[in-house]
């Protein structure tokens, strides 16, 4: 049995779980959350108890060690040494890694280079491991990227069609995003295909933030994320892919200047920007119910770019067996769910059991019916548990 801890890191947050490999049991898991604040919250769970206190974290190295603390206090460990490896989530990999790799000088390097495409995530998850290799001197760290799954597009699905010698000379492409998560849905859907030869799944991690990825053999062919985030679909607070003369206009009329126009479309755009209610979906669809013009609309659109680009990519696999919802609204929202598959129906004869999607929330079901021409599932996703097996992996076996 091995001790090994996945973290998860914010610009302000630190996401932990502490796993018994290879069982992959949970043994604790916690947030420390306000970072650089005075006033943090950090939060603990383990056997049944959950502990919230309210320390001041000025910074990731804080978190680290009081996190590492509080194991020992509560005797979930006796010693540090017990963690035999930790596994970071890096957002932005690049061109540099298709899998996970063990921190090192170089690694570390090539992380650092990568901040400019992922200015708030990289550098914080730098941090981060920097505040655990102060604490944690002697234990082995692994670097799982959300980009890594991605790498085995072809050139005619991540390329941008802009100018050749800018793609080279500044690796403008796709690199997609939540990867670790679609590799996990890829590998759990398979309960639902035996006997599929070449298995083609479509996974949808319908989050604030969601992507959406075509799987044919259990590798990534095609993704809707792009260069950062922002690109695919609409998300909570972001435009997703759209006419790139919008971007000029914007600033034409408004007289804002570039940045701030790539921080409206980031941050104020999406279920926010088109409903003037709320980035999450919850408040959308509550006032979808009670008639409201804008979130109507919002719901609309962002319904109908989900089913658009499940159409594109049933083209790009040439069919698909499976359709995955998963992710914050995946995962929970059955209206969601239900207005996508409405929109998919006529083309692709998808259907799925009204009664029982509509009774499901946070849980696994395979929700379509037995005539659907493409089986449905909701699979909770689990970033984690795939960081504790690269990190076991890789400083373990
Ligand atoms: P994520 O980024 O995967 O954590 O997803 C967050 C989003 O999922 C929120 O903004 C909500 O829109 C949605 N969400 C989370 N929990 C629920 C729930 N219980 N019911 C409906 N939607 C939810």
């Amino acid at each position: 049995m091995t001790k090994i801890m996945t973290i998860n890191s914010g610009s302000s947050s630190l996401k932990f779980k502490l796993y018994e490999m290879p069982e992959e049991k949970v043994i604790c898991s916690g947030n420390a959350e306000r970072i650089g604040l005075p006033d943090g919250i950090f939060t603990i769970k383990y056997g049944d108890k959950k502990d919230v206190t309210y320390p001041a974290i000025p910074n990731h190295s804080v978190a680290a060690k009081l996190l590492l603390d509080s194991l020992v206090e509560k005797g979930i460990i006796s010693s540090f040494d017990e963690i035999k490896a930790t596994g970071h989530r890096i957002v932005q990999g690049g061109k540099y890694f298709s899998k996970s790799v063990l921190f090192d000088a170089d690694s570390e390097a090539k992380i650092e280079s990568l901040i400019p495409l992922a200015p708030l995530h990289n550098a914080a998850h730098l941090t981060c491991y920097r505040a655990f290799k102060e604490v944690l001197p002697n234990t082995p760290a692994v670097a799982v990227f959300d980009t890594a799954y991605h790498q085995t597009m072809e050139p005619q699905d991540y390329l941008f069609p802009i100018p050749y010698e800018l793609s080279q000379k500044y690796d403008i492409r796709r690199y997609g995003a939540h990867g670790t998560s679609h590799n996990y849905l890829a590998l759990e859907g398979l309960k639902y295909l035996e006997g599929v030869e070449h298995p083609k799944i479509i996974s949808c991690h319908i989050g604030s933030g969601a992507s959406i990825t075509a799987i044919k053999d259990g590798k990534c062919v095609a993704t809707s994320m792009g260069l950062t985030p922002l690109g695919g679909i609409m998300m909570g607070t972001r435009t997703g892919d759209m006419d790139p003369s919008v971007f000029n206009y914007v600033c034409t009329v408004t007289g804002k200047s570039p940045e701030e126009v790539y921080q409206m479309f980031n941050k104020k755009s999406g279920f926010l920007g088109v409903s003037q209610i709320s980035n999450d979906s919850r408040d959308v669809l509550e006032a979808v119910e009670k008639g409201v013009e804008t979130a109507i609309l919002a719901n609309d659109l962002f319904n109908r770019r989900i089913a658009d680009f499940i159409g594109q990519y049933f083209v790009r696999l040439g069919g698909a067996d499976l359709i995955i919802f998963s992710a914050g609204i995946g995962e929970n929202e059955p209206r969601t769910r239900q207005a996508v598959s409405d929109l998919l129906s006529e083309a692709l004869g998808v259907k799925i059991n009204k009664e029982l999607n509509a009774g499901l929330r946070g849980k696994e079901a395979l929700i379509s019916t037995k005539d659907s021409r493409i089986k449905v599932a909701v699979i909770p996703t689990d970033e984690e548990v795939m960081i504790a097996r690269d990190a076991y992996e890789i400083c373990i076996k």
